[in-house]
């Protein structure tokens, strides 16, 4: 089907959240690239935000969600399931967590963290609601996580929102000690801040904060949604830091693009939930825990996280190299890269790059989003740095 005849089906029949949307549908993807219905080849940097760790139709994930489709899709959690109990020990194994509930995504991953907190203290007699998280940060859509995100331009339509989150800036501890209570149940961020153009929490400040949680009797809950699953270039993002959570969540590349979100605890934690406290239809049905199983192979057999971190500092390298007034910070932490730009001018490369068939990211028109598929090759960067340079 042509684009022009899909935008106009989209305009009529699609709610309008997304606007104008950059004008291409892609029809089939392999790798690193994408492809239009009619053939044409698009470098992806951008996975579908952080999504397609694996790239595209990657074989062994892509015959893993074949055969379980043609299978079994979904039972009931009211049944026992293999796979949702072999993912939930893989990803223990691999972490901190003890225990693991699946859902659909990020959102509502961290709507259970956030409950899971509350539950936590009440179930000890405690009145403590209070959840701080940090300004920029991004939590998710659902009502609450929409209160959680620190950006009121998420918020403001649909006030008033949950009571008791408070956001502070992030790295100013003072202003962190000073918003605790006795009401504190958690404090919630993310490790490197994604959707607000790459912004990392300091190993200083995760310290003083965890010896705060310590002090103060407060859930330290990490959102890896974005960060998860190697994009940082270890596993999950705390792991590059001196600190553990006692909850974190996944969701974006745990399913590799079969929707799964995770929320991961601690055992004293999890221990917050007991039968019938939190619930959900689809989470970690047969399908999504065999795609979130068929990842957790893909990235031992392909050594995914160590590509990260080696892909990740090379693309800083070559990014550094580049000498363009126009690049005014770099900021990265494995394969999750943000290029501070003049205002505008990071949009405007967006579409500069689109029109040479490479996608990226951007956010407020001012940094550059590059999370390419963490299956890269130095190759992909070379190109993508000569095709960047030729935009600037
Ligand atoms: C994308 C994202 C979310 C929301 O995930 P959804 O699956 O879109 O609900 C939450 N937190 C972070 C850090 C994210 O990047």
């Amino acid at each position: 089907m042509e684009l022009n005849k899909i935008m106009e089906i989209d305009a009529e029949y699609y709610m309008n959240t997304f606007g104008k949307r950059i004008p291409v549908a892609f029809d089939r993807g392999k790798g690193m690239y994408l492809y239009t219905e009619e053939g044409e080849e698009y470098l992806d940097m951008f996975a579908g935000i952080a999504v397609t760790a694996l790239g595209h139709c990657h074989e062994g994930f892509t015959k893993a969600i074949t055969e379980q489709a043609g299978k079994l899709l979904h039972t009931s959690s009211i049944y026992y399931i293999k796979n949702q109990a072999l993912l939930a020990k893989r990803i223990c194994d691999a972490s901190v967590a003890d225990r693991v509930f699946f859902c659909n995504s990020g959102a509502e991953a961290n709507e259970g963290a956030m409950k899971l907190a509350k539950i936590y203290y009440y179930k000890q007699g405690k009145e403590k609601y209070e959840i701080i998280t940090l300004n920029s940060s991004f939590h998710g859509r659902t009502l609450a996580t929409v209160a959680a995100t620190g950006q009121p331009k998420y918020q403001k339509p649909y006030k008033p929102l949950i009571p008791g989150i408070k956001h502070v800036d992030i790295n100013d501890f003072e202003a962190l000690e000073a918003a605790v209570t006795d009401n504190t149940c958690a404090i919630m961020l993310e490790v490197v801040q994604g959707e607000s153009g790459v912004h990392l929490c300091t190993d200083e400040y995760l310290m003083k904060v965890r010896r705060l949680c310590d002090e103060k009797d407060i859930l330290l809950i990490f959102d890896e949604v974005q960060t998860g699953m190697g994009r940082t270039g270890k596993m999950f993002a705390y792991q590059t830091t001196p600190v553990e959570p006692d909850i974190f969540t996944l969701a974006k590349a745990l399913g590799n693009g079969v929707p799964i979100g995770a929320l991961c605890a601690k055992e004293f934690a999890a221990k917050g939930f007991e039968p019938g406290d939190h619930g959900g239809t689809f989470g970690g049905n047969p399908l999504a825990t065999a795609a979130g199983m068929a990842v957790f192979d893909a990235f031992e057999k392909e050594h995914i996280c160590e590509n990260a971190a080696a892909m990740g500092e090379y693309f800083e390298e070559r990014l550094r190299a580049i000498n363009s007034p126009q690049i005014l910070e770099i900021r990265r932490k494995g394969l999750m890269i943000g290029v501070q730009m003049p205002d505008g001018m990071a949009k405007e490369a967006q579409e500069k790059l689109f029109a040479r068939r490479v996608l990226v990211g951007s956010c407020g028109g001012h940094t550059l989003r590059i999370l390419p598929p963490l299956i890269i090759k130095k190759e992909h960067i070379d190109k993508f740095i000569s095709e960047l340079e030729a935009v600037l």
